[in-house]
């Protein structure tokens, strides 16, 4: 008889699980409440798809933080070089950038969603869309569809149900009620990779919003970020401010305003920036000036007179942080099924035959191809553990 498979969420987690399943031989539905598949990892691929990183494993697995330990196996038994490899088997070759980070050479998700889907139905994946989990009746799946409630008893459950991020693009966070109800021991879910609140003067949001400050430093705490950071309407986002949002929303936590100390240029140190800020200005503005012999921009000059910094103090700007933007907002989720509740093969512990996989998982990791690898590897790992219990 064949085994057959339920994967509630169609993103790239629950997507990869029914490829792996159903090359296994199961027969496998894959679940979603939206109307089509994969629109985080379509809306992903507006950024240029970064797939995953190709620095040392040693430096990737810590990008994990805490969940670092239980990340490794299921980054080891799907790691980097296997995920490229397996975007070339979908005609989606790839290619390193300068900072290590891995994009298809289409620089869009469409074209290898498009080949994998054909995949999919090749193996006979049965999708079964505008279909919103809704926890279960009895020992059935219960599904709301706009025909009307169904249900389904398959041999094994895959969770895949995403984070909370995004939420018009299908994961909502509304399964962490269900799974709760079953005592699944859930991480509050909160925002990762999100911008941060400042409050600008009116005059330099209007004039600056949307501009990247380039190559800039970002030090809290202890902990420090390099790349750019983009003026918001509300403040500033972008990938140094994702990498340190982790530490930035844990210390806004604790009430009150917090200071990001913002090094405009750390290629050059202290002494360099002094000598070259001690030639005469002459009949220069000072505007002129700077840009002239520290290469100061518009919008980096007009951020020393908003903050008040001197000139001399353009490697250690103060900016006083007032919040953090919501989950709704963030590029991810930190947060999710505890991996308390969960057994090495990452099947739930409280409710038989059911696994979880992806962004619902307890773990968070910066930008840089960190989020869409452990979808994929949590995915291959929980499925070649369901294929090797059904065999034996
Ligand atoms: C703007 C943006 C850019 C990003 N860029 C990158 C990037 O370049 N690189 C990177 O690594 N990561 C990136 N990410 C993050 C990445 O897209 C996610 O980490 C990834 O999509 C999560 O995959 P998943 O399969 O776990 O969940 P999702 O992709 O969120 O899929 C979950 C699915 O479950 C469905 N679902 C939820 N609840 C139910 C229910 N009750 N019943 C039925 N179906 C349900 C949803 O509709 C959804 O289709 C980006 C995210 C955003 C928002």
């Amino acid at each position: 008889m064949t085994k057959t498979a339920a994967v509630i969420g169609a993103g790239p987690a629950g997507l990869m699980a029914a490829e792996v399943l159903s090359a296994g031989g199961m027969a496998v539905t894959v679940y979603d409440r939206m109307p089509s598949v994969g629109r985080k990892f379509l809306m992903a691929g507006r950024g240029g798809l970064n797939l995953t990183h190709s620095e040392r494993p040693d430096i990737f697995f810590t990008r994990y933080g805490p969940a670092a330990p239980h990340l490794r196996p299921m980054l080891q038994a799907f790691p980097p070089l296997a995920l490229t490899e397996w975007a070339n088997t979908l005609g989606a070759q790839t290619f390193t950038g300068s900072s290590g980070r891995i994009f298809p050479k289409a620089m869009k998700a469409s074209p290898l969603l498009r080949a994998w889907l054909a995949r999919l139905n090749r193996q006979k994946v049965q999708f079964r869309l505008r279909h919103e989990w809704r926890g279960w009746s009895g020992d059935a799946l219960g599904f709301h569809t706009p025909a009307g409630d169904v249900t389904d008893t398959p041999d094994v459950t895959v969770l895949a149900l995403g984070g909370a991020s995004w939420p018009r693009l299908g994961a909502n966070g509304g399964w962490t009620t269900l799974l709760q109800d079953k005592g699944v021991a859930i991480t509050p879910l909160r925002p990762a990779n999100m911008g941060f609140n400042v409050a600008w003067s009116e005059l330099f949001r209007t004039r600056f919003a949307g501009q990247p400050l380039k190559n800039v430093a970002l030090r809290f705490g202890g902990h420090i970020a390099r790349g750019d950071a983009m003026i918001t309407r509300y403040g500033l986002e972008g990938g140094a401010v994702y990498a340190l949002s982790a530490v930035l929303r844990d210390a806004l936590a604790t009430g009150g305003t917090i200071t990001l100390d913002l090094d405009l240029r750390p290629d050059l140190s202290q002494q360099q920036i002094a000598s070259r800020l001690s030639r005469p200005q002459g009949k220069d503005s000072l505007a002129n000036f700077l840009r002239k012999a520290v290469g100061l921009s518009p919008l980096e000059s007009n951020l020393l007179r908003e903050t008040g910094a001197a000139p001399d103090r353009l490697k250690s700007i103060p900016l006083t942080v007032t919040g953090a933007q919501p989950l709704a907002r963030a590029i991810s989720t930190a947060g999710g099924v505890s991996f308390d509740a969960l057994d090495d093969t990452l099947q739930l512990k409280g409710v038989s035959d059911t696994y979880a996989i992806g962004e619902m998982l307890d773990w968070e990791a910066p930008t840089g191809g960190y989020l869409l690898q452990a979808c994929f590897s949590t995915a291959v790992f929980a499925a070649r553990a369901i294929l090797s219990r059904i065999a034996s």
